[in-house]
């Protein structure tokens, strides 16, 4: 089995999903008492955060590199960036390693093209959703990418800063997902991306009935069948 090499803390909330997915595919896959492989390198979300909001990204590649370097000299086999939004960096970790990164939005366009998806919404952070690193992935693969209006966009932004990073899950944050969601399903999208890792915590897919492409699953799971691919094949 590979060992996979996680930097998470970004938030810690979704970072538990990652773990829990990363055994519970194991399991299900291997059977018996299998489990994962991996190491966990968890920042400090509050210095990431910092970087962001001041447009700092060259700080925040430097802290994310030196983790990958860490778990990279401590054994990992690949590399597992546990949050959307800090893939802005992700070219720059990868350079300063020689073990591969799995791209959370690779990952995704790749899953979007076996459901033969055409047109998506994105929501994510404000960085993910109003710059281009991440839509570019999706949009090079052939889709077209829609995001939320500015007003919606600030919701959804406070919600995962103000809310889902520090463990707030609440009926009325829900609620006003469900309807931006509505808003972009008139408007003619096959899929929305959960393109955050806390938005699976609030959204689910019995909630709505336009296909969710909820990130943190998606490279959760590729992740654990990267780590045991030697056992499926
Ligand atoms: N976990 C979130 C994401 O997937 C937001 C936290 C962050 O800004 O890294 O983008």
């Amino acid at each position: 089995m590979k060992t996979i090499g996680l930097i998470g803390g970004m938030s810690w909330e979704s970072t538990i999903t990652y773990y829990q997915v990363i055994n519970t595919v194991i399991k299900e896959r291997l059977g018996g008492l299998h489990s994962s492989k991996c190491i966990l390198y968890s920042v400090d979300f509050q210095e990431i955060e910092e970087c962001q909001s001041s447009g700092n990204w060259e700080k925040s590649a430097k802290i994310l590199s030196d983790a990958a370097i860490k778990l990279q000299n401590a054994g990992a086999d690949f590399i597992v960036i546990c949050t959307n939004t800090m893939h802005k960096v992700a070219d720059k970790i990868q350079e300063k390693i020689h073990i591969p990164l799995l791209n959370i939005a690779n990952v995704t366009a790749e899953v979007l093209k076996e459901k033969e998806i055409k047109k998506v919404a994105l929501l994510g952070t404000k960085y993910t959703m109003e710059q281009d690193f991440y839509k570019d992935i999706i949009i090079n693969n052939g889709i077209e990418v829609l995001v939320p209006t500015e007003e919606e966009r600030v919701i959804i932004n406070n919600t995962i800063f103000n809310e889902l990073c520090v463990g707030i899950v609440s009926e009325s944050s829900k609620k006003a997902f469900l309807a931006i969601i509505d808003t972009l399903g008139e408007q003619g999208v096959d899929g929305i991306i959960l393109g955050c890792t806390e938005i699976g915590l609030l959204i689910k897919q019995n909630d709505t009935s336009i296909p969710l492409f909820d990130t943190t699953l998606i490279h959760a799971i590729e992740a654990a069948l990267k780590s045991i691919s030697d056992y499926l094949n």
